[in-house]
């Protein structure tokens, strides 16, 4: 197998090793705008949901009021025909009447202020929500701000990448291509390996001396038995951390 193939498998995998950096930070980017954006429609929501109940209990207030407020009236009319009654079982019955008004009354002034706790509560937890919700709005501005340009700069240096890694693949042969690009994937983007004293510089298995022997002669691509990395004899582009992984 000639120099020049195992020369754009370096460079393919040096390629895809930066596209792969490139994808890993735009997904970041991305996820971390997604994760705000999420949270403040979950804010907005639960904004949504307190307004919604203040405005209920708004009106609920509102129709006890009114309620009271006739009722009110219509005390002062009783007491007046009170004074002017001269029949006493008229009189005792009007004096009931006005006794159970009172009793509804003091029962509907009870829930008015219940109600007037729960919009006070109601009002202090939609103040803290939309003081959240600014703050997350805020942080999802800023990360567009911040992020947008190198989201876009990252999409088009993916995009140049995937074409220029393309030429290079194009001149392999299929079938290595395709280990080629198995690996890389299952590999965590290491699919090209030296050989070193006889170890895959991949995994550190010991690999039998008839196989380097080979890989040495260039004659084939052996794929290590341990991690199924492509083997060479000569250095490539890797990662340091591949070393001792298994
Ligand atoms: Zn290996």
């Amino acid at each position: 197998m000639d120099a020049s193939v195992i020369e754009t498998l370096a460079a393919l995998q040096v390629i895809d090793r930066r596209i792969k950096d490139k994808e890993t930070e735009l997904a970041e980017l991305e996820k971390e705008t997604g994760g705000q954006r999420s949270l403040l429609e979950a804010k907005e929501a639960e904004a949504a949901t307190a307004r919604e109940e203040l405005a209920q209990v708004a009106s609920r207030r509102r129709d006890l009021e009114a309620k009271l407020q006739d009722e009110e009236a219509r005390m002062k009319e009783r007491r007046m025909l009170l004074g002017r009654l001269r029949n006493d079982k008229e009189a005792g019955a009007l004096q009931r009447e006005i006794e159970i008004a009172k009793e509804t009354n003091s029962r509907v002034e009870e829930e008015l202020l219940t109600l007037i706790e729960q919009s006070e509560a109601l009002e202090g937890n939609l103040k803290t929500l939309d003081e959240e919700r600014e703050a997350i709005a805020g942080n999802v501005a800023r990360l567009g701000e911040a992020s947008g340009g190198r989201t876009q700069a990252l999409r088009s240096e993916i995009e140049a990448g995937r074409a220029e890694r393309d030429s290079h693949a194009e001149r392999l042969g299929a079938p290595l291509r395709r280990r080629y690009e198995q690996v890389f994937q299952r590999r965590n983007g290491i699919a090209v390996i030296a050989v070193t004293d006889g170890h895959c510089r991949g995994c550190n298995v010991t690999l039998p001396p008839q196989m380097w022997n080979k890989i040495r002669r260039g004659n084939e691509f052996d794929s290590c038995p341990s991690c199924q990395r492509i083997l060479v004899w000569q250095p490539v582009a890797e990662a340091p951390a591949a070393a001792g992984e298994s």
